[in-house]
């Protein structure tokens, strides 16, 4: 019986678990042709400011186009690359890229990228970033990396370092989802960031007095840390008000845009300028 049993399990278990790994080990050979290949794109979701309304920047965000399954999200492939060390060579595609696009944009806009903790365990990452912006020109003032507090975790003096250094050249640095960490309050002693992104469930939630009250006092420390303070997922014009009232402030979400293609990006830059041109018009007469 318990034979029978465990051969039960066995059979239960088995073809689930083969099937995972044989789908993830055929994601990761696509992935690795798709990152020899070059079968990515960035998108740029625009970073508006609160007061105002213009476009400072966009975020760059990774796309793939999977030849036969279509649109496949980052929460699913960049958790793979970093595994399996491929985010390395795609990370370093992501900021070559996003530091070209940029050189063309006019009116100071900023391109901010996302790096990951094992590009930092990498020692090359300053230089690939040193090279990205002297091959495509981009002032270092207008680059802007985001980082998770995953990259000041552990055995990280080379990353705090580099860090610094990158800093010192004008690039701003990001703290990316911040409130999701395990103890993100003592990461913002270990490095002075230019900006600090709140976690879009906490906007998501900014209905809640208890949560309008946490993103207030990270509002508070920002503003003592001499941080600016994004909301990331407003998606609706009430929680546009809300972090408008707590002090957030810039704003970036599906209510204004989603990631979109450079060129479209561009676009809604500009008719946000219009807009505040015809706005200012209008005042005047
Ligand atoms: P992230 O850096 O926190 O990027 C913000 C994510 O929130 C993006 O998801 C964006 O599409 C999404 N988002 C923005 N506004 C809204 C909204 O109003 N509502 C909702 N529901 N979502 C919104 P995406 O593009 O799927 O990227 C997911 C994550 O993948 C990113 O999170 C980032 O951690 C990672 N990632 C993306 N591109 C890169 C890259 O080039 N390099 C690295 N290392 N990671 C990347
Ligand atoms: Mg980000
Ligand atoms: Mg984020
Ligand atoms: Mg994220």
């Amino acid at each position: 019986r318990a034979k029978a049993a465990g051969r039960n399990v066995y059979s239960f278990h088995e073809p689930g678990l083969d099937a995972v790994i044989a789908k993830r080990s055929l994601l990761e050979r696509d992935l690795r042709d798709a990152v020899r290949r070059g079968g990515f794109v960035l998108h740029y979701q625009p970073i508006v400011a609160v007061e105002g309304e213009a476009v400072g920047g966009f975020e760059a965000l990774l796309r793939w186009q999977h030849p036969t399954r279509g649109a496949i999200s980052p929460a699913e492939f960049i958790p793979l690359a970093e595994e399996t060390g491929l985010i390395v060579a795609l990370g370093e595609w992501a900021i070559c890229e996003a530091c070209h696009e940029a050189a063309s944009w006019r009116d100071g806009l900023r391109v901010a990228v996302n790096v990951s903790a094992v590009q930092f365990q990498q020692p090359g990452l300053e230089q690939v970033i040193l090279s990205a912006l002297v091959a495509s020109g981009l002032s270092p003032r207008r680059l802007e990396l985001e980082i998770t507090e995953s990259v000041l975790m552990r055995d990280s003096d080379a990353a705090i370092t580099c860090l610094h250094r990158l800093k010192a050249l004008g690039v701003r640095i990001a703290l990316d989802d911040f409130g999701t960490g395990f103890s993100s309050l003592s990461y913002l002693r270990r490095f002075p960031f230019d900006k600090i992104k709140i976690d879009r469930s906490f906007i998501r939630d900014i209905a809640d007095p208890d949560t309008a009250a946490i993103v207030r006092a990270i509002v508070g420390i920002g503003a003592r840390l001499g941080a600016t303070v994004t909301a990331e997922g407003v998606e609706t014009q009430e929680q546009l008000e809300q972090v408008r009232q707590e002090g957030c402030t810039e704003v970036q979400g599906f209510f204004y845009s989603r990631p979109v293609t450079a060129l479209e990006a561009l676009n809604f830059a500009r008719a946000q300028r219009n807009r505040k041109v015809t706005f200012a018009r209008l005042c005047a007469t």
